[in-house]
């Protein structure tokens, strides 16, 4: 996936020329954008919106006017003006690499990629992002707007969580990547991602860089990114009882909690349960004939329900306590105005058409 020499520089071009007309210049770490700033203000927008970000910064910068400030400060005060912000992670880390730039670097903001990325809480793409946005260097970003402009404008396949996909996006930002305002065209990159290439419903039509978008082209855009691969759920297998009796079929309350909690049900067990031991303990009933139905599945969230169905006749035991003491109903095809979980519907539906 070769990024040609003119193909990164139209790129460059389409989206200057959009981001000077429509991109975001009066963002309040903007104005002035100092590399104390910046990074404030990546490290918020790491896992939060522009939106809910802005008066959270404004305050925070406020009270911590620069990284002494923020150095010198208790960690409770820090916490307290991130309340509200979540993943106070961000905040402990922000706060103990302001004392290591206070112990180790004389209080100065480093100048150098490396120096930042040894910082807490700082990784590549927000390291580049400080010393691009906020003093021009030229270095390539990848956060998670420019990753979805990426993976779109180039259909890269796979879930950029893979490290073969994100080494690939990373080559990609960095063949984008210009020498010259490079902090202009990071900046366009999050715009774009942010504004019009949204992760749905991207406004194509708007995008500056449409002509060389792959995804546009194949009418692919909601395939990239590629969400992260599900993991296999689990099976569980339950045999489901349909006891007939004269009386009709027999139903029973399920407990107040767990799956489907207090519904009407089916009897169940485990498949491998004896079915006529099983009817007489628990239910006083004599089993006749009886027949498996087709199994099907039922899923969940968490894990896949293999349901075996049986059909069997059963007959009271003379003596036995009988249904009427628990929470056992003998149900006939007529209505049931009782809540019933899906699958024992579908049964019940089979029943009544062969009942
Ligand atoms: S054309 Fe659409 S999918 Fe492609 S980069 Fe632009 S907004 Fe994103």
């Amino acid at each position: 996936m070769a990024v040609t020499g003119a193909e990164a520089e139209m790129f460059r071009r389409q989206l200057l020329d959009w981001f000077d007309k429509h991109g975001r210049h009066d963002l309040p770490w903007q104005n002035p954008a100092t590399p104390y700033r910046v990074w404030v203000s990546e490290v918020m927008l790491q896992q939060t919106q522009v939106g809910v970000v802005i008066p959270y910064f404004q305050r925070f910068i406020e009270r911590f006017r620069d990284v002494t400030e923020l150095a010198d400060a208790p960690l409770d005060d820090v916490l307290t003006l991130w309340s509200g912000l979540g993943y106070y992670a961000r905040a402990r880390n922000l706060h103990r690499a302001a004392q290591r730039i206070r112990d180790h670097h004389g209080g100065r903001l480093p100048e150098r990629l490396a120096d930042w990325e040894a910082l807490p809480g700082v990784g590549r793409s927000t390291a580049g992002a400080i010393l691009s946005l906020s003093l021009g260097q030229a270095h390539a970003i990848l956060d998670g707007n420019v990753k979805r402009v990426l993976a779109r404008y180039h259909a890269v396949p796979g879930w950029p969580g893979r490290s073969a996909v994100l080494k690939a996006l990373w080559a990609l930002s960095e063949a984008h990547t210009p020498q010259q305002r490079c902090g202009d065209f990071n900046q366009a990159m999050m715009d774009l991602g942010a504004t019009l290439c949204t992760r749905a419903r991207p406004a194509c039509l708007l995008c500056p860089v449409r002509d060389g978008c792959r995804a546009l082209a194949s009418g692919e855009q909601q395939r990239y990114p590629e969400p992260k691969p599900r993991a296999a759920l689990p099976v569980r297998r339950l045999r489901m009882l349909l006891l007939e009796s004269a009386d009709g079929l027999l139903l029973e309350k399920r407990p107040p909690t767990g799956i489907w909690a207090g519904l009407w049900s089916l009897p169940e067990c485990p498949p491998e349960e004896p079915l006529e031991a099983l009817c007489r303990e628990r239910y006083g009933l004599d089993v006749g004939q009886s027949d498996p139905w087709p199994a099907f599945r039922h899923s969940f969230t968490h894990y896949h329900l293999d349901i075996e169905p049986v059909h069997a006749v059963v007959e009271p035991i003379a003596g036995a306590a009988g249904v009427a003491d628990r929470d056992l109903v003998w149900y006939n095809t007529g209505t049931l105005s009782r809540g019933l979980a899906a699958p024992v519907s579908r049964l019940l539906d089979s029943w009544k058409k062969g009942a």
